[in-house]
Order: structure tokens, then C-alpha cells, then sequence
């Protein structure tokens, strides 16, 4: 049954939904997690297949039309193929799309495209063995590329991205290798800008490599031209001017894209997030588990919806980071 478009105070409507669907990661990057990991929620804290899939129904009956699944690693999450396939069902749902770091993929590709999975991200900081190994904390280089090759074989999951951190002091190496990499590959890259989101809390504004200052190490190689950007979209995309693929820069620090944001993010026990850096989130948990009706939920996720945050305030004097990190809201 169609509801009345989720909308926020300041005019956007919100068509895009990120779900976390565990907080759990088998791999401990430098920029999201620390080396000894997290405190794990328990089970029972965690959304259930049954509990997602209602409160995703009821979002693409409020013009939710893009669904993402996320984490920590979403792969880790047992029967996690079921989960996909309970979703992709969904009357109005026009994208369903995967970030994962890849790990797993080779065991779990066939199941996902099964399922009914649309678009994958995978993320990938170095295409050298010893420094992914670095910035990942595990030595899974070669695992990861043979779960990109596994999905490869499904032409259908297409585009397949390649999302690389840009970290200065360790990014600017692999700015030509990546170039490379979307000129000699069907997989499409793109850089994210590091954000404030480390468990470490080890960020500062000068650890930004910025999507400029990459496009220009690989402009003077290999010479780009910007394609025109489409509405919501949040990446620059440039192609290689002479034909051969293409590339592109995520700049949330450098050049915040929050005007058009039209996207809300569910953590994996069930708090609504109306932007990355909230300092508010509201429980959908509590009330999903003490009988609310789908009318009761609505009203719920309308009221925090309206209050979604104008935009985020990295840039500017007195920004504090939210206590959750990366991992734990789903990227
Ligand atoms: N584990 C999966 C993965 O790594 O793709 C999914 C969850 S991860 C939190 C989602 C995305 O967030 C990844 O592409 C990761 O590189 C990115 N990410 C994590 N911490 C970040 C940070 N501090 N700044 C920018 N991107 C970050
Ligand atoms: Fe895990 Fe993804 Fe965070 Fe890396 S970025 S620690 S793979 S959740």
C-alpha cells in the first residue's frame, strides 16, 4: 500500500536507504575499526531477517526506492543470501545494491546473484599484497580479487565498483595503479574521501587526500574530462579522454554533497540515522518488538525524517565526530 513520500524539513525527499545488517567485520581497517575490534552486540540486539524486511517494506511504501545492504561486513551475517532474497522481493524497490569488503564473495557470489542482488561495491584500499595488508590489518589481497572474479562471471551484477579511502601519505601510490586498474578492467573505481568516522578517532582534516588532488596525479598521466553529474548523485565521474573506461572521486569533506542527500541509514539494531554524522538516532527496535502497527512505525520514522540535519559539519570550528564509528552505523 503507497504512503505519503518521506520528506525532511528542508524540501528533500528521501528515496534511499542504507541497512547495516550486522555490526561484525573480519577485517580491521586502519581508517574504520581498531586492531583489537569492538564490543559485538549480542544476538538478540540485532534486527532479525523478519524484523528487516518489514521496516524496509514500509520505507519503499514511503518512496524508499534504493536499498543498500551494509555493515560491518555484511557477509559475516549467517544466511545472509536469504536476507537479500526476502528484500529483493519487495513491490517498489527499484535497486538493491552490497558494499562488502570482498572477503567472502567467493563463497557467497553465486547465492547473492541468486537472490536477487543488483550492483556491488567492493572495497578495496591497494592493489599491492603488503599494503592492503597495512591498511586492512589482514593479508586478504589475493582472496578479495578472487571474489571480484567470482562476481565477474554474473554479468547481470553490473556496475561492479571498486570503492578505495584516500588517505594522504598513503593514497597518492595508488592513485595510477587504480587508474590502471578501471582502464584495464571492467570494474569501476572510485575514491571516498577519508572521513571523521575512525574508531581510532585518529583523523584530522590534513589526513584528507582530496578527490581534486587525485584527479590531478592521475590528470597529468592519463587526461580526464568530467562527465555530467546526474541529481543525488554523490561521486564526480570523469572519463579517460582517450575512450578507455572511467573514474571517479567521492569528496564528502572537500566538497560536501549535502544539499542533495536523500539518504537515511538503519544501524544493525535497528536505530534510524538521518545523516553520518547524527549526534541523534531514533530506536525502531523498541517499538517494532512491543507490537507498533505499520501506521505507528510511519509516524516514528516520519517525525525523525523531518529532522533530518541540513548538512554535516566536518568543515567547521567545534565539529565533534558521532560516537559511533564506521562500522558500527554502516557505510
Ligand atoms: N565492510 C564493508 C566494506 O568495507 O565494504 C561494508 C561496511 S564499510 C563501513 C562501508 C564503506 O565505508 C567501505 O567502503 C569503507 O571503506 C568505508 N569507510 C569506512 N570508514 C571510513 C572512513 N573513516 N572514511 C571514509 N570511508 C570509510
Ligand atoms: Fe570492516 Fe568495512 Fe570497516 Fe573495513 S571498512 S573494518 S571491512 S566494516
Amino acid at each position: 500500500m503507497p504512503r505519503e513520500p518521506l520528506h525532511d524539513a528542508h524540501g528533500r525527499r528521501i528515496a534511499d536507504l542504507r541497512v547495516s545488517v550486522t555490526d561484525r567485520c573480519n577485517f580491521r581497517c586502519q581508517y574504520c575499526m581498531p586492531a583489537e575490534g569492538l564490543p559485538w552486540l549480542a544476538r538478540d540486539e540485532i534486527l532479525s531477517f523478519e524484523e528487516i524486511e518489514r521496516v524496509v517494506g514500509l520505507m519503499v511504501e514511503m518512496g524508499v526506492e534504493d536499498l543498500r545492504l551494509t555493515g560491518g561486513e555484511p557477509l559475516v551475517r549467517r544466511q545472509f543470501p536469504r536476507l537479500v532474497a526476502m528484500l529483493a522481493g519487495l513491490d517498489g524497490l527499484r535497486d538493491l545494491s552490497l558494499t562488502t569488503n570482498g572477503y567472502l564473495l567467493e563463497r557467497d557470489a553465486d547465492a547473492l546473484v541468486a537472490a536477487g542482488v543488483g550492483r556491488v561495491n567492493v572495497s578495496i584500499d591497494s592493489l599491492q599484497r603488503d599494503r592492503f595488508f597495512q591498511m586492512t590489518r589482514r593479508d586478504s589481497l589475493p582472496q578479495v580479487l578472487r571474489g571480484l572474479e567470482a562476481l565477474s562471471h554474473h554479468p547481470k551484477v553490473h556496475p561492479v565498483k571498486v570503492n578505495a579511502v584516500a588517505i594522504r601519505g598513503f593514497t597518492e601510490e595508488e592513485a595510477l595503479p587504480f587508474a590502471e586498474f578501471a582502464r584495464t578492467s571492467a570494474f569501476q573505481v572510485r575514491f571516498i574521501e577519508f572521513m571523521p568516522l575512525d574508531a581510532d578517532q585518529a583523523w584530522t582534516p590534513d589526513a584528507v587526500l582530496t578527490g581534486e588532488e587525485l584527479r590531478q596525479i592521475i590528470h597529468a598521466v592519463h587526461p580526464l574530462e568530467e562527465r555530467p553529474r546526474e541529481p543525488s548523485a554523490t561521486a564526480r565521474i570523469f572519463r579517460f579522454a582517450d575512450g578507455e573506461g572511467e573514474i571517479g572521486f567521492i569528496n564528502p569533506v572537500s566538497e560536501p554533497f549535502c544539499s542533495d542527500c536523500n539518504r537515511i541509514r538503519l544501524t544493525a539494531e535497528g536505530k534510524l540515522r538521518t545523516c553520518l554524522f547524527s549526534m541523534h538516532e531514533t530506536d525502531l527496535r523498541e517499538p517494532l518488538r512491543a507490537g507498533a502497527t505499520d501506521d505507528d512505525l510511519e509516524q516514528i520514522v516520519r517525525d525523525a525524517v523531518w529532522r533530518k540535519e541540513l548538512k554535516h559539519r566536518v568543515n567547521e570550528p567545534g565539529f565533534r565526530p558521532p560516537a559511533r564509528s564506521m562500522s558500527a552505523i554502516g557505510g
